[in-house]
């Protein structure tokens, strides 16, 4: 066998192993030798190296059925850090993670600015405060998955963020500049949907969408986020239902957003209030007092919503949708209004759920990513929270 050849093997065996041990939590050389079907010298030669490594410890098993306590292999969870960030319209989300996924800071910032070097200064700042927080770890922090509202190419650059008028950024590169680690970046519908995947669902394929001021569809398949050609793909948003609708930021009329994001939705019912604006937390009490009005706009949505939800599945045949929405959990009888009007012969699908992970499946999915590339594994599950 060359030594190419070897190497590579090698490398294959040892992301097999890991991603067992994370699987099972804990496992004992025998069960990963039974569970993977490598032979007991590869499985020894492996997970000595990850001892050494010390990316994996043993513990003993405190009672046993008779005879000798197992020896369990568990990943060392404490010896790396990762950061996931989203920046949204007026905040930064900022979440750390240990290399098990456990939940070990959070922390939201306001931040107002539209301002391209004073975001990046304020992240460098933010990030060498963490890097320097967790610098007594073995691994410290071994990486950044940064969630953007916005278009990311394929060389994860950003194309265009609409909130900020940001146009061809290569924020990655700024950062990798002053960090070592290695950035992630990504648009924050494609790293909830690994959120989902990674903290909620163990699955190889979902579709997660997320609704707020805009639509997004974040596409898994084969445990990979699907972009399209240039990466813009799971634009949904834009899909038209209406011709000579709406007008869209996007130049086009009748686009699905222009009915079924929050955006609109909260729209709709300030103009049913006699209102120019209208906050989620009115929705609430309206909900809470049952408001006749904020409920038939509740229904109407739903019913916005289903169209598009309606046109997903029939594309995509899927066996898992999450919606991810700050509406929908404080009111998730809208869940099965939706369902109600999803009626075609057409309709196939396993699961439509509304997210439980919530605010933090952006954050989350971006650091799965980190996780998965700094233990060198293509599959990650770490749920539930
Ligand atoms: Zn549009």
């Amino acid at each position: 066998m060359k030594k190419g050849d070897q190497a590579y093997i090698k490398e294959l065996n040892r992301k097999t192993i890991i991603e067992t041990i994370l699987r099972h939590r804990n496992i004992s050389r025998a069960q990963l030798s039974k569970s993977t079907g490598l032979n007991k010298a590869t499985i020894t030669s492996q997970v000595n190296q990850l001892l050494e490594e010390e990316l994996i410890i043993e513990t003993k098993l405190d009672k046993s059925t008779g005879g000798r306590k197992p020896i369990l292999l568990t990943l060392k969870k404490d010896v790396g850090y990762a950061l996931g960030i989203e920046i949204d319209i007026h905040h930064i989300y900022f979440l750390i993670t240990n290399l098990c996924g456990e939940i070990i800071e959070k922390e939201v910032v306001s931040f107002d600015t539209t301002s391209y070097n004073k975001t990046k200064n304020f992240l460098i700042e933010k990030m060498q405060k963490y890097q320097k927080h967790y610098s007594n770890s073995l691994y410290g922090l071994v990486g950044a998955g940064i969630g953007i509202h916005g278009l990311i190419d394929n060389q994860d650059k950003i194309v265009f963020v609409i909130h900020s008028n940001w146009k061809n950024k290569d924020l990655k590169k700024d950062l990798e500049q002053v960090f070592e680690f290695p950035i992630f970046m990504d648009n924050n519908t494609n790293f909830c949907a690994y959120g989902e995947k990674t903290f909620y669902i163990p699955t190889s394929n979902i579709l997660c969408l997320t609704i707020s001021t805009g639509i997004g569809l974040g596409i898994i398949m084969n445990d990979k986020i699907y972009k399209g050609f240039h990466g813009f793909a799971g634009e949904i948003g834009h899909m038209i239902i209406h011709r000579d609708g709406r007008a869209c930021t996007c130049g086009n009329f009748g686009c699905w957003e222009q009915y079924a994001s929050e955006r609109a939705f909260l729209l709709q019912l300030a103009k049913k209030k006699g209102k120019t604006q209208y906050k989620i937390e009115e929705v609430v009490r309206g909900i809470e007092q049952k408001d006749s009005e904020t409920l038939s706009a509740l229904n109407e949505w739903a019913k916005d919503l289903s169209i598009g939800i309606n046109n997903i599945i029939n594309t995509f045949n899927p066996e898992i949708i999450i919606i991810n929405s700050h509406i929908i959990p404080v009111y998730p009888l809208l869940m099965t209004e939706i369902k109600k009007y999803l009626i075609s012969s057409m309709n196939d699908y396993q699961y439509l759920q509304y997210s439980k992970l919530g605010q933090k499946a952006c954050v989350l999915g971006a650091s799965g990513i980190v996780i998965k590339n700094f233990l060198r594994i293509s599959n990650v599950y770490l749920g539930p929270q």
